[in-house]
């Protein structure tokens, strides 16, 4: 062949013709040859500082792509350890299965429901409390639901909520929806602040069934808005009354809870209104007496 050599497909190619018009130590220029850069350029088709580039820019991105792909798998590792120590355990029993109430229960509601209905309404009451992260909210490892055949409609204690079977069986009506109901408010009562124990009874009551009004689960027995005779009377009364004072500046229950966290005044209301207490239960008042 013509030319001195070349390089194909895993074969080097001499030429007898370069090699038989080579004047000098023609071994060494074989070798010479066999080890010419050149042959780089033939294989590669690139040349061996072009190699040696391409190798070194692979190199340093291959480095810096396992930094950052370790990186996401440490954060992904800790975000699980995290959410694992905080997790929220959520568990549901009936202790009175037996009773009319508690078959009830089992046949309408039922503890998988009840416990996903536990879970949305934390859910819910973060958002309306504006608690986006875990260290707004109050620490609380459980919250645990005893279906019972007690008196009453339903209380909260300890991070547990107890339901009635007697009131169960004695609602006539959709019971899963009124008991959803009664588990938003029970539930506001283990993830909102009482001052320290320091807030009136009937305000703590007023947003626990605030949360239930916003859930879209107020009950058709609850009072009209506008009524009550004082703005702590509690319940629906108070929470008409918060609702109100809601729309007037949004975000105000998040933030009266906010301030409830280490202690309770009805300053609270001239801080976030201008206003005292008084004064916007008297123009609420008289919003509803005109109509
Ligand atoms: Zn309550």
């Amino acid at each position: 062949m013509d030319g001195m050599a070349y390089a194909i497909n895993n074969e080097i190619h001499l030429s007898a013709r370069y090699i038989a018009s080579y004047s000098g130590d023609v071994k060494r220029e074989v070798a010479g040859v066999l080890y010419n850069e050149e042959f780089f350029e033939e294989l590669l088709g690139k040349t061996v500082d072009e190699a040696w580039r391409d190798y070194k820019a692979k190199l340093i991105a291959m480095i810096s792509k396992l930094t950052v792909l370790s990186l996401c798998s440490m954060l992904a590792i800790l975000a699980s350890m995290s959410s694992g120590a905080l997790a929220v355990d959520y568990r549901a029993t009936n202790t009175a299965p037996t009773t009319p109430g508690g078959t009830r229960f089992d046949n309408e509601i039922g503890t998988e429901y009840s416990i996903q209905t536990l879970q949305s309404a934390a859910q819910f009451i973060w958002q309306t409390f504006g608690q986006t992260t875990e260290a707004d909210r109050k620490s609380v490892q459980s919250v645990n639901l005893f279906v019972d055949d007690i008196d009453g409609v339903a209380y909260a204690d300890n991070n547990e909520i107890h339901v009635s079977v007697r009131y169960i069986a004695s609602y006539s009506g959709d019971v899963r929806i009124e008991i959803t109901g009664v588990l938003y408010h029970e539930s506001t009562h283990i993830w909102q602040w009482n001052g320290n124990g320091q807030a009136p009874g009937g305000l703590i009551e007023g947003i626990a069934d605030f949360v239930r009004l916003r859930a879209g689960l107020a009950p058709s027995h609850w009072v009209k808005p506008g009524v009550g005779d004082r703005w702590d009377q509690g319940y629906d009364v108070t929470a008409w009354f918060l609702d109100y004072l809601d729309s007037l500046k949004n975000g105000f229950v998040a933030e009266l809870n906010e301030k409830m966290r280490t202690g309770y005044s009805d300053d609270f209301f001239v801080q976030l209104l201008g206003k005292t207490v008084d004064q916007v239960w008297a123009e609420y008042k008289a919003k509803y007496s005109t109509k």
